[in-house]
């Protein structure tokens, strides 16, 4: 299908753009790798009158180190993230979570920024920055504003940004020695989007697990923080009763829904078997 027709403007600058969003605040969306949003335009699940391309805003496609924090702009892409020693060394978790994005000619053009934006459900990098405890820089006509993960993602596709704003960065803890992180995700081919996945982060001192953030993907509207899950093995050593015990307390955290992919019950059963994967993987020690 083609899409319906749209104006489109090139925006130079951040202020042009944020300046062509206000006036037209409905009807016009934001345009980065184009990945998602031109699927959706083609299948006519939406139908804006001006895409604002924001591509050759200069600026937004750094990675930096700030004050113990990872800071990535909104266009870089996700395959120049994965290309990122930076990533590699300070950011792990996105590390392990970026080559299950898609496939290579996906990642060469989806931004990160495009991918927190536009909150799919069963996206890896929403997961990953929520389990991270990160936050995500918006700026708009009155100013910036930083909102943390945990009140960035609302609902369905559905997050803090306004339709006038731009999400110009996200944010991450840059990881210590004590941080240990934990990816894994199931799908039925490498590249499609997971049935179910989970992103982890915690401290690991002697043996013990705190501020264990579990978060899965592929679950409900957003991504999902297992707090009982969390409570059941957080402050203690993860041992296999403790764990059996946070895989039966997901029955509390999560209910899936049944789609095409799976029935929500195999989804929660599989979440299960990626906790204890996961857990374990958290409990290793560094090479
Ligand atoms: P766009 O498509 O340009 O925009 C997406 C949405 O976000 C739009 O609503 C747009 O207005 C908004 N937006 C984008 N950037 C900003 C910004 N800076 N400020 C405000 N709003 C903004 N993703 C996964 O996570 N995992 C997968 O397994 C996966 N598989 C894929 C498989 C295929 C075949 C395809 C086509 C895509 C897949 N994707 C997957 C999606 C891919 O990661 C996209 O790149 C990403 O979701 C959107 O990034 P983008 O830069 O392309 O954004």
């Amino acid at each position: 299908m083609k899409p319906a027709p749209f104006a489109y403007v090139k925006a130079r600058s951040l202020d042009q753009a944020l300046h062509v969003l206000s006036k037209n605040s409905s009807g016009a969306r934001v345009l980065a790798g184009g990945q998602s949003l031109i699927a959706t335009l083609n299948m006519r699940l939406d139908a804006p009158q001006l895409l604002v391309d924001i591509n050759a805003i200069g600026g937004l496609d750094k990675i930096e180190r700030n004050d113990g924090w990872i800071e990535i702009g909104a266009l870089v892409r996700q395959a120049a993230a994965i290309r990122s020693p930076l990533i590699a060394q300070h950011a792990p978790l996105l590390a392990r979570a970026l080559p299950h994005i898609g496939h290579p000619a996906i990642r060469n053009r989806g931004t990160i920024g495009g991918s927190i934006a536009f909150a799919d459900p069963a996206a890896e990098l929403p997961a990953c920055l929520l389990a991270l405890g990160g936050e995500v820089e918006i700026t708009g006509t009155n100013g910036n504003r930083s909102v943390k993960a945990d009140d960035f993602f609302k609902g369905l596709f559905e997050t803090a940004l306004g339709p006038d704003e731009v999400l110009t960065a996200v944010r991450v803890p840059a990881s210590t020695p004590d941080m240990r992180c934990g990816f894994a995700e199931l799908c039925r081919r490498h590249g499609d989007y997971a049935m179910v996945g989970l992103a982890a982060c915690t401290r690991l001192t002697e043996g013990q697990l705190h501020d264990l953030r579990l978060v899965f993907f592929g679950v409900g509207a957003t991504p999902v923080r297992a707090r009982q899950a969390e409570a059941t093995i957080a402050g203690g050593t993860a041992d296999p009763a403790r764990i059996a015990a946070a895989v039966a307390a997901l029955i509390h955290d999560l209910d899936p829904p049944d789609d095409i992919q799976a029935a929500g019950k195999l989804r929660r059963h599989l979440a299960g078997v990626l906790l204890k994967r996961v857990v374990s993987e958290l409990l290793e020690p560094t090479p």
